[in-house]
């Protein structure tokens, strides 16, 4: 049975498919407020004041939340793709670490050498300060986040109940033929495939991950490529954030939208707009760096705060430990 969650993004995939292009070229097809958004020292009032407020947060986190704080290798060849990737940057010129994913490598020892790193990578990022500041806003809330990261940097703060990651997770592998419903630990083949690299850029022959069904590689198990598993682990996630919502909906819920870029507003911003407006207790605030977008239908029930996401969460953990104090 699809999750109620779940129906959500389908129903947004629908619209999706339907004004793609406005999508792409960054807009939305939902009639937006015409409302002056309040200054960006007044939103950041609201923001604490709304945590304070609620009975319940519901966090949902995406690219731009990831990218924050030191997080921003994917897309470009900058400081911190050079830091983790060098050597691959030296060699091939990608220009940020996904390219690399989508590289015609000329063997599979070399393209595991650099899956390896990019897993790596992730799995063992300190937690950045914009992390840090949220759970600073969630402390003694009830609290839920769903996301679309998939660089468990909310795994790391939070149990796994409290976390739906409907788009994988970088700790785990799956069968890249997807031949059986298992995943399986990544952290240990990908810690011993780094070592065994050194500073070369290819893996030993013997150290590729292997599927233990058909023989076939593994993959890591996160969308993008064509290949994700969307087995039981899959639902789990999604029915970990219905059941959160079926819940709290009679409560005061805040949807807190993190850095939702234009290519997938069906996992989390239409969904949580169309919450929003369909329950009665609830409240939307999004932060993005790019777009400030509040549609009409809710423009009573929501702030859309346009910032540097980093900056935002910080403002907002100093705005309310300044109200705690008074
Ligand atoms: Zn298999």
């Amino acid at each position: 049975m699809v999750s109620y969650y779940e129906q959500l993004v389908m129903k947004t995939q629908e619209n999706y498919s339907r004004y793609y292009g406005l999508y792409a070229a960054g807009k939305t097809p939902i009639k937006l407020s015409q409302k002056e958004f309040p200054s960006y020292e007044e939103q950041i009032r609201m923001f604490a004041q709304k945590v304070k407020e609620v009975d319940c947060i519901i966090v949902g986190g995406a690219s731009g939340l990831s990218a924050a704080g030191g997080g921003d290798f994917y897309y470009e060849d900058n400081e911190s793709y050079r830091k983790y990737f060098g050597k691959y940057a030296e060699k091939y010129h990608f220009k940020g670490a996904f390219a690399g994913m989508m590289h015609q490598w000329s063997s599979r020892e070399e393209f595991w050498g650099y899956l390896a790193t990019f897993l790596y990578t992730t799995q063992t990022a300190p937690l950045r300060p914009p992390y840090l500041d949220l759970d600073a806003l969630l402390k003694n809330k009830d609290f839920f986040v769903l996301t679309t990261n998939q660089d468990t940097q909310f795994i790391k703060l939070y149990p796994e109940d409290k976390v739906a990651e409907i788009q994988g997770d970088h700790r785990f592998f799956q069968c890249s033929a997807c031949c059986t419903d298992d995943t399986w630990d990544a952290v240990k083949p990908v810690d011993e495939m780094v070592r065994a690299m050194g500073e070369s850029t290819a893996v030993p022959a013997d150290l590729i991950p292997r599927c233990p069904h058909c023989g076939r590689e593994a993959f890591p198990w996160v969308r993008g490529y064509g290949n994700f598993l969307q087995g039981r682990k899959y639902d789990e996630q999604y029915q970990k954030i219905s059941k959160y919502i079926q819940t709290h909906q009679d409560k005061k819920i805040l949807f807190l939208e993190l850095g939702v870029g234009r290519i997938t507003p069906m996992f989390i911003q239409e969904p949580f707009w169309n919450l929003t407006l369909n329950l009665p207790g609830a409240f939307y605030i999004g932060v993005n760096a790019q777009y400030q977008f509040l549609p009409e239908q809710i423009e009573d029930k929501g702030i859309a705060i346009l910032g540097d996401i980093g900056k935002v969460l910080k403002d907002v953990r100093a705005e309310k430990e300044r109200m705690e104090r008074s």
